[in-house]
């Protein structure tokens, strides 16, 4: 038995189909599986007509800052234990993770990174360090969704006020998104461009399908964060992000859009990395087209901070992935009462 038959179990997220072939429901993709055969992510399997899908492991396993994610506007400087899997249902050839999230899709990729773990013990180690929220994230959480959803329900059970979180690409069907319903908190989705062909280009996706996901997760009520990785020459026009900017005003002006800096990496090894003063301007423009929070990520810049829409106060002030001012009174900006966007 290989790696993904020891570390699997039997999914509730799938339809029978004609010859003993399963029907995925987890992605948008909905992909025909045939028996002895995988999906597109490659971790979810067709066993005897069975879904077998990832379990009993994580491929990283960290305490990181509810910042570094980037979530900005869910409980401001809080810890995290964020765990990773294997796979994904994307193709991005800049993935600054590929060594997880492309392991059984790229045959140059020949080392499998993971750790034994059963869901028990990752409650446990989130309630000894005192942490109460639990994400999944490094590679795309739908496609072990199964799994994340045993932990989440788990530490809702053990940990008061727990919370849970996706680091996602956004990609989730509609009966993924029903069955998350109760045990989610928050989704904080990629929305890598706004061109249809360039989009699909990169991911193997469809951006229609992408943007029906975004607006039912916003819809559903998750606490929703967008993050744009501008890469120079794929979609870095203001162009493109007044048309991303009006796409997620028509959603809220409240959902925070962090815009964020792109190195070289995996099969996009000699792109640019964008000047800090072409992201600032990108970053200044975005912030004039009426949303209400506007970020920067992944250089040192002065847009991390939030101030309050309505009078301006400063409500948090950040360092590099960190919180080093907390202002605000319940969800409320201290001077003028305003309502801040997100849960505190
Ligand atoms: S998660 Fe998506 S890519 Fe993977 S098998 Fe299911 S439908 Fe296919």
């Amino acid at each position: 038995m290989n790696f993904l038959e020891t570390h699997s179990f039997k999914s509730e997220l799938y339809v029978k189909s004609e010859n003993d072939s399963v029907i995925c429901l987890a992605c948008r993709r909905k992909c025909k599986i045939s028996e002895g055969n995988s999906g597109f992510c490659k971790v979810r399997l067709n066993k005897k007509g069975s879904l077998m899908v990832p379990y009993g492991y994580v491929s990283a396993l960290n305490i990181d800052p509810i910042e570094k994610k980037p979530v900005y506007h869910f409980m401001p400087g809080s810890d995290t234990l964020s765990f990773g899997m294997l796979g994904c249902n994307f193709r991005c050839d800049y993935c600054q993770n590929y060594e997880i999230s492309q392991v059984f899709s790229d045959e140059n990729i020949k080392n499998i990174s993971f750790r034994d773990i059963s869901s028990d013990e990752i409650v446990s180690i989130a309630e000894d360090n005192n942490i109460k929220i639990i994400v999944s994230t490094y590679n795309e959480p739908t496609v072990s969704i199964e799994w994340a959803l045993e932990i989440f329900k788990k530490a809702k059970n053990k940990i008061k006020s727990a919370k849970t979180g996706f680091v996602s690409n956004g990609y989730l069907s509609d009966e993924v998104l029903e069955y998350i319903d109760d045990h989610v908190d928050f989704i904080r989705v990629d929305l890598k461009s706004f061109n249809s062909e360039r989009f699909k280009k990169l991911t193997k996706a469809n951006l229609k399908d992408l943007i029906v996901s975004i607006e039912k997760i916003y819809k559903k009520g998750f606490h929703l964060e967008i993050v744009t990785l501008i890469v120079e020459g794929f979609n870095d026009t203001k162009q493109e992000l007044k048309e991303m900017a009006f796409f997620i005003k028509s959603l809220s002006s409240d959902i925070p859009w962090h815009i964020t800096r792109s190195h070289p990496d995996y099969k996009m090894s000699d792109i640019n990395t964008p000047e800090a003063k072409k992201m600032d301007d990108l970053i200044s423009y975005a912030k004039s087209l009426g949303l209400n929070y506007v970020y920067g990520g992944n250089y040192d810049t002065f847009y991390k901070d939030t101030l309050c829409p309505k009078c301006g106060e400063k409500i948090f002030e950040r360092g590099y992935m960190s919180l080093k001012y907390y202002g605000i009174k319940e969800d409320l900006c201290p001077k003028c009462g305003g309502k801040i966007y997100g849960v505190y």
